[in-house]
């Protein structure tokens, strides 16, 4: 099967690099924009996948998500509306979308199910990424209701890896936590500074498994409703700050700014249905996942996204 990954120099993209000498195909923007339609039919068209793994989105932790509302809407629905329509007037006959558990209703019973996606708005800080993630979902039903088309849709949970942003102002926690204890370390501070009181629980997830997991849903799964995919254990951000010192080795404190927000307390997802599936399917620890993730990023910096 020739699969193309649009977003494949992002950082659940790269984790596609091993997939490549089995034909998998990755493209980024400079590549193709897919905010334009003719952009994508014409990729579409040079590389004739069988399947497309649409990963390419505008994506940011709380500040990017809000400083960006309107731009991450309009890329998104964009980039989504275009993929979806071109793989089908170009017959891709399959396409796995990524929708993202930060799009679940704020409100919502835990842990968070997929039939509950749309039961509620999206918290306020990402509604413009939220809404226009969901209407993946809405479309890819609508074009299997109306054309057959055989398009699917995955919820991670919040991924980490290499090659993620580790931009001051637009990454998520793990990369931001990361660049601070490392710049922290070669200062020789005696500190970092972490936002709220570390308390909130959340569940991540190694981009290397979170390609594995795609590869076999690919393979496997062909239902119109969403699947949870990913690590479903809970940590707490304070005992992520804890292992990302240790591993980065920052002799220094860790102070917890509680006038700033923590976040919702938790957000567990169920992975009841993908477990179904795949009951041996191993996920990477997240002391070795954090740990490669640290080696990674001391090697290349200042080399790194966002730096
Ligand atoms: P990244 O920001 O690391 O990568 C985004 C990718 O999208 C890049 O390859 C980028 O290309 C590409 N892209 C952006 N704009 C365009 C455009 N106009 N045309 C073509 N390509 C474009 O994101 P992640 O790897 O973190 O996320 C991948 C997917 O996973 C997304 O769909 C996201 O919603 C989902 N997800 C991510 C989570 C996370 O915690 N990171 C959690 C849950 C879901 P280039 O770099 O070349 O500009």
């Amino acid at each position: 099967m020739r699969v193309l990954v649009t977003g494949g120099t992002g950082m659940v993209g790269s984790a596609f690099a091993r997939y490549e000498k089995s034909g998998a195909i990755r493209l980024g923007s400079k590549d193709f924009d897919l905010t334009n339609y003719v952009s994508c039919c014409n990729m579409i068209e040079q590389y004739r996948p069988d399947a497309i793994i649409h990963l390419a989105a505008k994506v940011g932790g709380v500040k990017g998500n809000t400083d960006l509302v309107g731009e991450f809407f309009r890329d998104n629905i964009l980039m989504n509306t275009n993929i979806l329509e071109a793989s089908r007037v170009l017959k891709v006959e399959k396409v796995l979308s990524l929708l993202s558990t930060c799009i679940y209703p704020d409100k919502s019973a835990y842990p968070l199910t997929e039939e509950q996606i749309h039961l509620g708005p999206p918290h306020e800080s990402n509604y413009g990424y939220a809404y226009a993630k969901r209407m993946i979902h809405i479309q890819s039903m609508a074009y299997r209701q109306q054309w057959g088309c055989n398009y699917i849709v995955a919820v991670p949970n919040n991924l980490y890896g290499k090659f993620d942003n580790f931009h001051t102002d637009y990454s998520h926690v793990v990369p931001a936590i990361i660049r601070k204890m490392h710049q922290a370390k070669i200062k020789g501070l005696n500190s970092v500074t972490l936002w709220g009181d570390g308390s909130p629980l959340r569940e991540f997830t190694y981009s290397e498994d979170i390609a594995d997991c795609l590869m076999l849903l690919l393979r496997d799964y062909n239902s119109e409703r969403p699947i949870n995919v990913g690590n479903s254990n809970e940590i707490s951000i304070k005992s992520l700050a804890e292992k990302i010192r240790e591993k980065i080795g920052f002799p220094g404190d860790i102070i917890w700014d509680i006038n700033m927000p923590s976040g919702q307390f938790r957000k567990p997802s169920s992975s009841k249905k993908f477990k179904e599936l795949y009951p041996d399917f191993g996920f990477t620890d997240l002391d070795i996942g954090i740990g490669s993730v640290c080696d990674w990023f001391e090697e290349n910096y200042p080399n790194i996204r966002g730096i």
